[in-house]
């Protein structure tokens, strides 16, 4: 088969796919993509094997090539933001292989340069400056609250969620030393609950945004993990394999939604399904040496979509 095309995209799941640069100072690497279209197309090769078989195409609601900023990229997904403040429930993900830029989507790479910021920082500063003019209130949570050592805190501006995440950002679970390997073995979920009133009807609207940099997805070698490590990445398949479950029964729009499958659907359940709204960052890394797990990456995309 030539084209392994996605479906539509259905109800209030919307997916997008964001292909990071190659890095300065890496040495030039064969690259996997192949096209991206406006309208959301993104046909991939495997260049080590070439011909006509191995193009794949794959449809999104939206592709940002490598040159894309963090400032495009949010400004499509504002619109979303802003409906927490009518009482929207929203969850957002990035979802891709460790180095494939989730968390400079979601966080940037540098929390003190403004240009950087990831949907993280300019969700907040949105949300901050919009209450403003509405008199809605906003309180942080450094996890979901049905998680052992979670808290609430309120809070008045974007620095102070700054302040609290870098102290979340620490707390991350430990067992690694390099933090990049430390944050690819778990999930952080960044949960802001807003209460605002609606200016017509004076209703109190209570809305929820969740951002979460999910862990990696790449399947860990059971030749070379034991133990807890290998404890632990089976755990990290299951949660990831459970959120596909659940946003798949949602979009087939399934009476059946198996949410209880892991902690991270049961955090999420209030602001997965009804009127809650999801989109999905899925992240890629350009590099050949990443062919098979940019693969299983657009399948895990594919199914969701
Ligand atoms: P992950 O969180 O998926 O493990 P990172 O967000 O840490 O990946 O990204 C890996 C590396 O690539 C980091 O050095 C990061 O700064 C860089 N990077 C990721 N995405 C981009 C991008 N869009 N533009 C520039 N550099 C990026
Ligand atoms: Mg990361």
């Amino acid at each position: 088969k030539l084209y392994n095309e996605v479906q539509d995209l259905k109800g209030n799941i919307r997916v997008y796919c964001r292909i990071r640069p190659f890095l300065p100072g890496q040495s030039r690497k064969q690259t996997t993509i192949q096209y991206i279209g406006e309208n959301g197309e993104l046909v991939v090769i495997n260049p080590l094997k070439p011909g006509k078989d191995s193009h794949r195409l794959f449809k999104f609601n939206k592709v940002f090539g490598p040159a894309s900023t963090q400032e495009e990229v949010f400004r499509d997904t504002q619109p979303l933001i802003r409906s927490v403040l009518d009482g929207y429930n929203v969850c957002i993900f990035a979802y891709g292989q460790t180095g494939s830029g989730k968390t400079y989507t979601m966080t940037g790479p540098n929390a003190t340069s403004v240009v950087d910021w990831g949907v993280n920082y300019r969700a907040l500063n949105d949300l901050f400056n919009i209450s403003q003019n509405r008199h809605s209130s906003i309180a942080y949570e450094p996890n979901g609250l049905a998680v052992p050592d979670a808290s609430m805190h309120p809070v008045k501006s974007t620095s102070d969620v700054l302040e609290l995440m870098s102290v979340g950002l620490m707390n991350r679970a430990v067992g690694a030393t390099a933090l990049n390997e430390r944050s690819s073995r778990s999930h952080s979920i960044l949960t802001v609950h807003v209460r605002g009133t609606d200016l017509e009807t004076n209703a109190v609207l209570r809305g929820c945004l969740h951002l979460v940099d999910l862990a990696g997805s790449e399947r860990v070698d059971r030749s070379e993990a034991t133990g807890d490590r290998l404890r632990e990445a089976q755990h990290i398949n299951k949660s990831l394999s459970a959120l596909g479950d659940v946003i798949f029964a949602l979009a087939q729009k399934n009476p059946h939604v198996p949410y209880r499958n892991s902690k991270l659907t049961q955090v999420l359940q209030s602001s997965l399904g009804g009127q809650a709204k999801a989109l999905m960052f899925v992240q890629l890394n350009p590099d050949v040496e990443s062919y098979s797990e940019t693969i299983s990456t657009l399948k895990f995309a594919e199914r969701v979509s």
